[in-house]
């Protein structure tokens, strides 16, 4: 399929249009940021690592039952997924307390949740993605109620299936960040599932293998990435 108009460039991704109107190219870039995009660098290999994580996590959600806007790997950087309308909302489950519930709420970082919690953010980096609730949801008309529900309870659903699948190769899923859209009337999984997104913590030693060697400047970013990428059984090279 080939890509003929940028039509979207995020922070780690561009997005490009296609001869078919419902297919579109995301493109994985070696940009890393943090702080709502207040700090940019380029990690090498980090979009082809980051594509590849996606397409496998992508994968095995949909052999799970998740309907997801993957469809197949096309390059080392570059996945075909389906056209959806974004909802601007970002779901967050959480297993473990880190990052902004720490900060928020004073609690210390690795305290087990349970059950585990679940948040919706405004997807909005001027604002710095402001913590919202259902209400406000409804009530700025960002998505309906019957979506919201299968927002949540397919977030929740993601979260058996990955808790498991990183257990078993000796991870903790801490909390990661999902985003939905609608596509011909139904709600599916969109954006990505990689490193980037969520926080994996060795099972014995709590190392940290995600985002936050970035955000707290650990150093040894990708190498954690391809190390997760490895003991899940994601093909690199
Ligand atoms: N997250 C994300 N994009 C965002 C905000 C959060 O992917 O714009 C992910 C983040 O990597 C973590 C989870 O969502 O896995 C919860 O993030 P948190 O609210 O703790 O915010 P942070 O500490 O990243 O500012």
């Amino acid at each position: 399929m080939k890509k003929i108009a940028e039509l979207f460039s995020g922070k780690a991704k561009t997005i490009y249009t296609t001869e078919d109107a419902d297919k579109l190219v995301m493109l994985f870039r070696n940009d890393t940021s943090a702080f709502d995009g207040e700090r940019i660098e380029q990690l090498d290999r980090k979009g082809m690592v980051n594509n590849k994580f996606n397409a496998f996590i992508m994968q095995r959600l949909a052999e799970a039952g998740i309907p997801v806007h993957f469809e197949a790997l096309l390059s080392d950087n570059e996945s075909l997924v389906k056209r959806m309308e974004m909802i601007p909302v970002e779901c967050v489950v959480r297993n473990y307390a880190a990052g902004s519930l720490c900060r928020r709420l004073g609690v210390e970082e690795g305290l087990e949740l349970t059950p585990p919690v679940f948040e919706f953010f405004l997807k909005n980096d001027e604002l710095h993605d402001p913590m919202i609730n259902e209400f406000h949801i409804r009530s700025f008309g960002w998505a309906e109620e019957s979506e919201l529900k299968q927002m949540q309870a397919l977030s929740f659903k993601v979260n058996s299936i990955l808790t498991q699948l990183f257990a078993n190769a000796g991870m903790l899923l801490v909390d990661y960040k999902l985003e939905f859209g609608r596509f011909h009337g139904d709600i599916i999984l969109g954006d990505e599932f990689s490193p980037d997104g969520c926080r994996l913590w060795d099972a014995k030693t709590q190392e940290k293998l995600d985002k936050d060697r970035f955000r707290q400047g650990l150093g040894g970013v990708v190498e954690a990435y391809e190390a997760v990428a490895h003991r899940i059984g994601v093909e690199l090279d």
